[in-house]
């Protein structure tokens, strides 16, 4: 049986009826055509307006470029939480501190140099004795601190890079890897010797800060709190031959803790540029930990002037008067450096797990960008905060590795220098 074929569709029909007037909009479509670009047209040029006035997330600005801070402690709180036991705690997980691998990858951080510190005498009730001769523990205590870093490096090395020179720090960040360093804290725990520095040197510190809070037989402290009476005025004879000899090794001369008249006397005697590992801004809050204008003058290319860089310090109570110290306090002391000394001189020293309290949006490592994020809001660029991020750091270690080469080049020899107070030798 066969079926009967459909009818063909009349292609000739009309569609609509031919009395529905097809160009002649209905009285919503009229509203349509008139109304809504003219509502459209202001909230176009408020997104064109909130785009260009608004802060844009320096996420993707420090995922390129990380954020590499010069003062972190917690190979203190490694010692003093887990005996130094590198099996004991899961960097992968939550640690206690400032510090692990969520949050340091969250603060998009590009690289670290891991303080070495070991504390003063007094900070511990004991004496050094009144020429600093009185034994201690002190190079043991330095070098089971460099022994946990390198450990704690090599535990996770698919995230940290040990690092020994700026061409390794950017080789470790450019493999997505967090650079790796070793500051010591204080030249009191060179027990009054240059060979325990070279030793220090060897084993991959590159830099040392020239005092911690107290005096030693190399420079004056500006102490924490009451400032210690000064010894030598600043430098002792001792103090010069030393940054002479970091300076010889390519060691960075790290003037945070010290007095002003040993800060001064660095900017004279060091042939390469400085640091200050971890300080801020005396004028922004008057403490002398932070550093005064009339030193931040010091800085810079011009005619008397050295480079150097101020790594600013989050310490609560080196910021700002008691219960302030917030995200924009710190950022005041950023913008300050910055202002005095110039753009180029300003990068982060957080002094993280070395400090009990924080600012308020600082909490932690994982918090980098909040301070970006206001620096923005005060017109700061990508290429200012570039520097602020790694570039000025890099480029003072660069110049300081540079030195290095030229002493090494016209042939300047090991400082034989030995602590004159010292009869044993
Ligand atoms: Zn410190």
């Amino acid at each position: 049986m066969s079926t009967p074929a459909p009818p063909a569709a009349d292609e000739s029909a009309p569609l609509l009826p031919a009395s529905t007037p097809i160009d002649a909009p209905s009285p919503a479509r009229k509203w349509v055509k008139y109304a809504l670009p003219l509502v459209l047209l202001p909230l176009f040029l408020i997104a064109l307006l909130l785009v260009l006035l608004l802060p844009r997330n320096p996420a993707p600005l420090l995922a390129k470029v990380g954020v590499v801070d010069t003062h972190i402690d917690l190979p203190w709180l490694l010692r003093h939480y887990y005996r130094n036991d590198v099996g004991a705690f899961d960097m992968r997980g939550a640690m206690p501190g400032h510090v692990d691998i969520p949050r340091l990858k969250k603060g998009h951080v590009g690289g670290v140099f891991w303080s070495v510190y070991v504390p003063c005498s007094a900070d511990l009730g004991l004496d050094d004795g009144p020429e600093f001769l009185t034994p201690t523990y002190r190079v043991r205590d330095t070098l089971e601190q460099i022994d946990v870093t390198k450990l704690m490096i090599d535990e996770y090395s698919d995230v940290f890079a040990y690092a020994t020179s700026a061409a390794e720090m950017r080789a470790a960040m450019g493999g997505g890897k967090i650079a790796s360093l070793i500051g010591v804290e204080g030249a009191h725990q060179l027990e009054n010797s240059l060979g325990v520095l070279r030793t220090y040197y060897e084993l991959g510190a590159r830099y040392m800060t020239l005092t911690h809070s107290c005096n030693n037989a190399f420079a004056d402290s500006a102490g924490i709190g009451a400032t210690p009476t000064p010894l030598h005025g600043g430098l002792s004879p001792l103090g010069g031959q030393l940054i002479h000899e970091m300076n010889r090794l390519g060691m960075m001369v790290d003037i945070s803790h010290v007095s002003d008249a040993t800060a001064i006397q660095a900017f004279n005697v060091s042939r390469a540029p400085l640091l200050w590992s971890h300080s801020s801004a005396r004028a922004v809050h008057n403490v002398r930990r932070n550093v005064p204008d009339s030193i931040l003058e010091l800085i810079g290319e011009g005619e008397g002037k050295k480079d150097a860089v101020v790594m600013v310090n989050f310490a609560p109570q080196f910021v700002a008067d008691d219960g302030k110290a917030d995200v924009k306090a710190v950022a005041d002391h950023v913008v300050h450096i910055a202002h005095i000394a110039g753009v180029r001189h300003v990068g982060i020293g957080s002094d993280y797990d070395g400090i009990p309290n924080v600012p308020k949006g600082l909490e932690d490592v994982s918090m980098y960008p909040a301070l970006f994020d206001e620096l923005r809001t005060r017109g700061w660029d990508d290429t200012m905060l570039a520097g602020l991020a790694q570039y000025n750091l890099l480029r003072v270690f660069e110049g300081v590795e540079r030195t290095a080469a030229e002493m090494k080049r016209e042939g300047v020899k090991p400082v034989m220098a030995i602590y004159a107070k010292r009869t044993d030798l």
